[in-house]
């Protein structure tokens, strides 16, 4: 598996890490060092400045936004329990939406904010021009306001992936009100929660969505949770026509979109907000447990989605970026809403999913638009990786430029397929480590700048101080594996947790005092590369030895017939731990005996006998968040033998892959 099957355990790594990362060295292409705003020797500089004198560095970057008052008080923070806060900007005044629109009218009134693709291809795409968009925002503005939206009210947003689901979130942001997205995806039992958690006075929804040709009923699912206990909160439920599918409307909550916007002005005096005014509420996709209600300000967010956006995509005036992800998540917040549209830049939305009408979609809507910017996810890239090289293969894709990736860590079998596949060998990949909680990319390869290595989120981005802990919290130094904290602030780190600033603190900054815990195990090798391992309750203590999940995964997606896998540790009489893994297979494979052991081997002779799998189970689907990441903690409780502690499975995209895996658990004798 070249570059990252080593071992994490203390004993082996020595030998082991440093060779292999000099092995999978992906140097930054001649070219692209050229022409990139950000070479390594500024990376070096500005990193150094940046963590110096952070002060100097976020004032000069917060002047990348037109603020109605600039800011003298840059940062604001101390982590000490006693004394916590986290302020940035704090007497800055500015408008997200002025930011997004207004300001790029008069040099880019005609470029393209946005364009849609729909679900069907033959669906001809739109293109909105920042102008429009700006008509569009003001017009949903003044309809919110005449509703009798305000200030600080929180308003939930449940739409798929349509122009209308941007325009929500920033004619919010006009008028100050709080936006929460909801993934359209989601249940009304999790509309109903979030609703309740937030206490929304407004939604804005569909008749229907689309995706991959079926219709998902948003309306009926809003009708069905508002019907749930602690949303007497909403007042009027804003329906957009999409589909034109029959829909019940209940007067007078109910009220089409059109009727109440299309006949409102096009201006919209901007409400001032202060910096630290919220921005949005975002829950996240809890594959850990319940989710919880992730509050971020308006100036720091905005300053760190837009610089990072432009720093790690290397973005230039004439790219089309294109982000996959729904805006029901934060990556669509910051990488399709507020960084591209704060940076003046063209970003593609897609209303559909990478395998429909086939799985070559990507690819043909890279090619219809020209897409030079693109960034999705390891679940995604996984899945058409299954499908074989020929789907890429017989498209153009030349206008690519840099290839993005996040959500997961990346197995290197995958990245490595992504960058010669998908990128014919010639565009570097950002490998962007980050959180709902950080607001935008914390850990990642700057394209111009930092050399490559696959599975490797790679160095800090500016600003940024990651560290690696052991379990009593004592910094490690050099090359190291243990649980990753960051020991300062940055612009774009969530504020609270909505309405429940206890859990905010509890979650993380009670583990390690005085610093912000990840929830992420991660390692350091001697080249200072950060190495994801997965989520710290998954890191497997074998005989003693830290295993991530993430090196053990790798190891079997490398093995040819193998198209996915997840491991998780169970309890073990003789090791503490065993490794149980689960494998699903690529399409036209059959799992026995034979190809058992053959898994084992592999696995043995990638990083080493103390990673063997103690168990291995075939797997026909893997249980996954709505966002596409594996759900480890509901393959614990089966490898566990515990299916009847299986907790919160709300969140999951199709819970009855969890049925098949509980029926063909391991039951130890
Ligand atoms: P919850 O916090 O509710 O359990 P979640 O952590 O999945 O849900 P997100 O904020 O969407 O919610 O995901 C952030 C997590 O995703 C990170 O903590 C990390 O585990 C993983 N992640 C994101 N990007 C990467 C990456 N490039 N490499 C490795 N892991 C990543
Ligand atoms: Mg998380």
């Amino acid at each position: 598996m070249g570059g990252c099957g080593t071992l994490a355990g203390n004993a082996f790594r020595s030998g082991n890490a440093s060779m292999s990362s000099s092995q999978a060295l992906y140097p930054v292409p001649e070219d692209v060092a050229a022409g990139a705003a950000i070479r390594k020797d500024d990376y070096e500089r500005m990193y150094a400045e940046s963590v110096a004198d952070p002060d100097a560095f976020w004032a000069g970057v917060a002047d990348r936004l037109q603020w109605d008052r600039k800011p003298t008080s840059i940062r604001d923070v101390s982590f000490d329990l006693e004394d916590f806060r986290i302020r940035w900007y704090a007497d800055g005044e500015l408008n997200a939406s002025v930011n997004c629109l207004d300001r790029h009218l008069e040099t880019r009134g005609d470029k393209t904010a946005l364009v849609w693709e729909a679900d069907d291809p033959a669906t001809d795409p739109r293109h909105v021009s920042y102008r429009e968009l700006h008509a569009r925002v003001c017009r949903l503005a003044n309809a919110l306001r005449s509703l009798g939206v305000r200030k600080g009210d929180r308003v939930t947003i449940y739409l798929p992936m349509i122009v209308e689901a941007a325009v929500a979130m920033l004619a919010c942001a006009r008028i100050g009100a709080i936006h929460t997205v909801v993934f359209g995806g989601f249940s009304p039992n999790s509309i109903a929660d979030r609703i309740a958690d937030c206490g929304s006075r407004l939604v804005i929804t569909a008749d229907e969505g689309v995706r991959g040709g079926k219709k998902v009923p948003l309306k009926a699912n809003v009708d069905a949770a508002l019907k749930l206990p602690g949303t007497t909160s909403v007042e009027t439920v804003l329906v957009v026509r999409h589909t034109g599918g029959a829909v019940d409307m209940q007067m007078p909550r109910d009220r089409w979109y059109d009727a109440v916007v299309d006949d409102q002005p096009d201006t919209c005096v901007p409400e001032r907000m202060n910096a630290e005014d919220p921005l949005f509420i975002l829950y996240t996709s809890g594959s850990t447990g319940k989710p919880k209600g992730v509050l971020h300000t308006t100036g720091g967010y905005l300053v760190f989605a837009s610089y990072t956006h432009e720093c790690a995509f290397d973005l230039k005036e004439d790219d089309v970026f294109w982000c996959t992800a729904d805006v029901g998540w934060v990556t669509g917040h910051s990488y399709i809403v507020y960084g591209p549209l704060a940076n003046g830049a063209t970003a593609l939305m897609f209303e559909g999913v990478p395998n429909y009408p086939d799985s070559s979609r990507f690819w043909q809507v890279v090619d219809r638009h020209k897409v030079t910017l693109f960034y999705t996810a390891p679940t995604a890239i996984r899945a058409l990786m299954r499908e074989g090289d020929g789907p890429v293969k017989k498209t153009d894709r030349s206008s690519l430029r840099i290839l993005g990736t996040v959500g997961e860590p990346i197995n290197p079998e995958a990245w490595r397929w992504y960058f010669d596949v998908v990128g014919d060998s010639r565009c570097p990949i950002v490998d962007t480590w980050w959180q709902t909680e950080t607001g935008g990319h914390l850990i990642t390869p700057l394209p111009g700048a930092i050399a490559a290595k696959p599975g490797s989120a790679t160095l800090p981005f500016f600003g940024v101080r990651p560290a690696i802990v052991d379990a009593n919290g004592k910094v490690l130094e050099g090359e190291a594996e243990g649980n990753l904290v960051i020991l300062d602030s940055w612009p774009g780190q969530m504020r609270t947790v909505y309405g429940d600033d206890q859990r905010f603190i509890d979650t993380y900054f009670k583990t390690y005092p005085g610093m912000y815990f990840t929830g992420d195990g991660c390692r350091r090798d001697a080249d200072g590369y950060y190495w994801i391992t997965g989520r710290v309750d998954d890191v497997i203590n074998v005989s003693g030895h830290r295993i991530g999940t993430a090196e053990v995964e790798s190891a079997l997606v490398s093995h040819p017939k193998v198209a996915e896998a997840a491991v998780v540790g169970f309890p073990h009489d003789v090791k503490g731990q065993g490794i149980y893994a689960y494998v699903t297979l690529v399409a036209g494979e059959q799992g026995d005996d034979a190809l058992r052991k053959e898994l084992v081997t592999h696995v043995r002779k990638e990083i080493g006998p103390i990673a063997s799998p103690d168990h291995l189970q075939w797997a026909p689907g893997l249980p996954k968040t709505r966002s596409g990441k594996i759900m480890r903690r509901i393959l614990r409780k089966i490898a566990e033998n515990a299916p009847e502690q299986l907790g919160d499975t709300s969140t999951l995209a199709d819970p009855s892959v969890v049925d098949a895996l509980v029926q063909n658990r391991r039951v130890p004798d």
